[in-house]
Formats: structure tokens, C-alpha cells, sequence
């Protein structure tokens, strides 16, 4: 990928996260691009002008990943292609499956964890994933102190980056428990989510948690349904559930995240479902009901 918009002046290409700080506190009027997939789509479909570009390929320092604490720190600048290999899959399954997921081979070569949050989109493969895991994102400040921020928190329009910061790294906590990330698209092969799901075991805290991406704005977290599913699990045991219980909690999920418009009960009968929702609604039951039976198989 290019990283060179027309207009645009490629400022720095740092090769420390501290340089690259330090670059977009020189010149606060600097937009960072990491792969490109996404700011380029912009520029090209003149929705973005960046007056300059503080290019972050050259980053070794986060490209990779480390451990710490039972957690693994992804580095932002992992692309989608590195996250598919076995032994990221090894440590985090879904995150590798979803990264399996993001775009044709191309884009998976350039394009980055760091990009996929930062955009936002709510097709991002990855951005349910981290939902589920309760990812924390940790974030490079010119000042040298950096912060911290819960992904949901980002993802919601919480909190954001403030000019001059760059997302340095994702705190993903190792699970050791089975989890998966299944995306329903429009047509076969490579193309963005219609819907999809994350499922995430922690029998630590005896929890299943599920984040279902590409219906709304941001991932979307049923947690009644986590919780209610979760007490089913037999958590010392077998931890298989029946298949009534699977489709129940795949219903309970749809309904969750793509609920009746006027429910019973305010005065009138509730409104019928648009067909193309209802459809959705379906999708996402069918999703969650298959992602909780392989994590639990
Ligand atoms: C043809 C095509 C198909 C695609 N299909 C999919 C798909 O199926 N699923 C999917 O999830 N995505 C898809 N994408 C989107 C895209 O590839 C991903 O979102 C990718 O992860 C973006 O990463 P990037 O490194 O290219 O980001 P960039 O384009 O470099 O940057 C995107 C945004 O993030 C900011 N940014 C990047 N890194 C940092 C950082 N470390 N700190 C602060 N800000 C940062 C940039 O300033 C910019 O605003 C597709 C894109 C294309 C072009």
C-alpha cells in the first residue's frame, strides 16, 4: 500500500515509538498511518485531506507481541497476516481467526490491529474480539506518561485519542480456554461482516462472554445472556450443553442485540420486524448458538 495522499507531506518515518511520539508533537497537524488500508481508502474517496504523515511501518517495537502478567501486549502494529500464523493462533484463537477474516490477502498484509481500533468500523473483524476479551488498550503520550483505556470505552466514543497520542499496545489477557469468532458476509470470500460473533471462555471467573460485531455502531456485549448461559456450564466438569440450550442462548442473543422496536407490553402490540432485520436477528442467534457449541465442544 502507498502511503503517500496527494497534498500530503510524509513528515517522519520514525524507527522508535519515541521518535513517532515525539514526530506528531513537532507537528500536531500530522495524521499516523500504519498500513494505510483504511486512511488511504479515505483520502482516495476524498473524504480525508491529512496536511502531513507520520508513517509507523518501520516501528519493529510493535510489531510483535510480549507477555506480562498472564497477559499477552500486542503490539498496534501487528498486522492481520502476522496474527494469522499458528503460533498467535496458539495464544489467542479468535483474535487469529478474525485477522484470518480481515479483507483479501493484500489488505491482510498491510493492515493492522492498531488500524482496525482506531478506525472503528463497525465491520471491524477484530474490534468484537477484543470486546469479549475486555481488551485495554494502552496509549503513547508526548509527555512520556501514557494512559490506558478500556476498549469498550474507545469503541463507545468514551474516550479517544487526543492529538500527538498514538496506540502503542493491546493488553489481551490469556484465557487458555477454548474461544472463536464467526463473521456472516453478503457474498463468498473475502468482504466485510453482515454480523458477526465473538465467543470467549474464561473458567477462571466462570464466564462465557460474547461480543457481536457489525449491527450497531460498536460491538454490542448481551450480558444477560452471558450470565445466564455461563450458569449452565458445568464449569468442573463436561462443559457441553445441550442443543436446546445453545439455540435458546443463540435466540436470547439476537433478541439482545437486534430487539423488537415497541416491545409488548406499552399499550399495543409490538411493531413486526422489517424482514431484512429479522433476518439479522436470525444470523446472529445462528452465529452465537455455533460459536458457543465449538467453544464448549
Ligand atoms: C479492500 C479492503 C477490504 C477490507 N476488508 C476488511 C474486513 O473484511 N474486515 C476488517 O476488519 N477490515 C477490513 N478492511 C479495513 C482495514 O484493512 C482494517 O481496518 C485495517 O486493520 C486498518 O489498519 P491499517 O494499518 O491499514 O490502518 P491505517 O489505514 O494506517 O489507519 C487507519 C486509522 O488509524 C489511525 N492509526 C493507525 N495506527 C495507529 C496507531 N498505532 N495509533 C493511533 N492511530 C493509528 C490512522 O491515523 C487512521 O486514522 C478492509 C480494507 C480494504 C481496503
Amino acid at each position: 500500500m502507498s502511503t503517500h495522499a496527494p497534498g500530503a507531506q510524509l513528515v517522519a518515518l520514525p524507527a522508535t515509538l519515541d521518535e513517532a511520539v515525539a514526530a506528531l508533537a513537532d507537528n500536531p497537524a500530522a495524521v499516523p498511518v500504519a498500513g494505510g488500508t483504511d486512511l488511504m481508502a479515505g483520502v482516495n474517496a476524498g473524504m480525508l485531506r491529512p496536511a502531513a504523515l507520520v508513517g509507523l511501518g518501520r516501528l519493529a517495537e510493535l510489531r510483535g507481541w510480549a507477555y506480562q502478567d498472564g497477559h499477552a501486549l500486542l503490539g498496534a502494529c501487528l498486522t492481520h497476516a502476522r496474527m494469522s500464523r499458528p503460533d498467535f493462533s496458539a495464544l489467542i484463537p479468535a483474535l487469529a481467526t478474525a485477522a484470518r477474516a480481515a479483507g483479501p490477502p493484500q489488505v491482510r498484509n498491510a493492515g493492522t490491529l492498531g488500524g482496525n481500533i482506531i478506525s472503528a468500523a463497525p465491520s471491524g473483524d477484530t474490534l468484537p474480539v477484543l470486546a469479549a476479551l475486555e481488551a485495554t488498550l494502552l496509549v503513547a503520550a508526548p509527555d512520556g506518561e501514557g494512559r490506558q483505556i478500556p476498549v469498550s470505552h474507545l469503541l463507545a466514543g468514551r474516550d479517544r485519542l487526543n492529538p500527538g497520542e498514538l496506540l502503542a499496545h493491546v493488553r489481551v489477557p490469556l484465557l487458555h480456554a477454548p474461544q472463536t469468532f464467526l463473521k456472516a458476509t453478503a457474498r463468498t470470500g473475502p468482504s466485510r461482516a453482515l454480523a458477526s460473533v465473538a465467543v470467549v471462555l474464561d473458567p477462571l471467573r466462570r464466564e462465557v462472554r460474547c461480543a457481536v460485531g457489525a449491527v450497531a455502531p460498536m460491538p454490542l456485549r448481551p450480558l444477560d445472556a452471558e450470565r445466564w448461559v455461563a450458569s449452565l456450564v458445568d464449569w468442573d466438569g463436561q462443559r457441553g450443553l445441550a442443543p436446546e440450550a445453545l439455540a435458546a442462548f443463540g435466540d436470547y442473543v439476537g433478541m439482545a442485540c437486534i430487539p423488537d422496536p415497541r416491545p409488548a407490553g406499552d399499550g399495543g402490540e409490538p411493531a413486526q420486524l422489517a424482514p431484512a432485520v429479522l433476518h439479522l436477528r436470525r444470523t446472529v442467534a445462528a452465529l452465537a448458538r455455533r460459536g458457543l457449541g465449538r467453544a464448549l465442544r
